[in-house]
């Protein structure tokens, strides 16, 4: 099994050493893991949400010293990057002052406000919710459009705390995987909304079953933030994989895309 959606304690919000991440993997008997720790935003400097740019080639050293450290698993250097309409070149041009396996694109953001972040948990009273939702889908979409990104994180994350319209929002969201599949990116399957107050994987079967009619790939990731994150709750997210019908999952090296089989 693989998890490439690991954070380390330079985002401000995650504990536990890098090395006990690994552990954590080994211990599960994880073929592959990817650590995808926040890239700088580019629109202000939060250290209790990402490293700054001067930590950036800290964090690849620090992968490639684990990489030697542990050479029984393989470990990918991958991030998660903030999609920020507008700011796609300056995105580009971090991204390419390293070379990661893999970029996660995510959308935290609607128009500066960060609507996962539980400190900002008011601004929901200001949207009429299936706006929210529809902004939110058009945002994944764009971002996925970009051609910068090779998974789309937590594809539903403005579900996070169970804030849900009443309208039907299928329309939505094919129109979003269709700008996924054309773009050629893949989705994750994301367990950290387990742990959120939604108590829902990202995404939810019924989209995971979108994303499959779709031919939309999938991949996985915990999410952790701590190091017993690692691998948890895959059972549930297999499970969910294969009733969407899924027989593969993506994995990366050096953002080349290959498959292995879902057992
Ligand atoms: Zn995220
Ligand atoms: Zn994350």
């Amino acid at each position: 099994m693989i998890d490439y959606h690991i954070h380390t304690t330079r985002c401000g919000h995650a504990e536990g050493k890098m090395s006990e991440y690994v552990r954590q993997a080994l211990q599960l008997s994880f073929l592959e893991i990817g650590f995808a720790d926040h890239l700088p935003l580019l629109t202000k400097r939060d250290p209790s949400l990402t490293m700054s740019e001067e930590q950036l080639g800290e964090y690849i050293q620090a992968i490639e010293w684990l990489k030697e450290q542990f050479p029984s698993i393989n470990i990918r250097a991958g991030i998660e990057a903030d999609y920020f309409p507008g700011l796609e070149k300056e995105t580009a041009s971090l991204l390419s002052s390293y070379d990661f396996d893999y970029v996660i694109g995510s959308v935290h953001f609607i128009d500066g406000w960060g609507f996962d972040d539980s400190r900002y948990i008011e601004g929901y009273k200001s949207w009429n919710i299936y706006d929210l939702y529809a902004k939110y889908f058009e945002l994944v979409a764009s971002a996925a459009s970009t051609g910068l990104f090779d998974i789309i994180g937590h594809l539903d994350l403005i579900k996070k705390y169970n804030f849900r319209p009443e309208e039907d929002i299928t329309p939505l969201v094919k129109k979003t995987l269709k700008a996924i599949k054309d773009a050629g990116v893949c989705i994750e399957i994301n367990t950290a909304g387990l742990r959120k107050p939604v108590g829902e994987i990202y995404p939810s079967i019924e989209i995971l079953r979108l994303c499959h009619k779709e031919g939309v790939p999938i991949t996985l990731g915990s999410d952790a933030h701590s190091p017993e994150h690692v691998g948890m709750d895959f059972d549930l997210a297999i499970i969910g994989a294969k009733q969407a019908g899924y027989s593969e999952i993506a994995m990366f090296k050096q953002r080349q895309r290959n498959f292995i089989k879902l057992r």
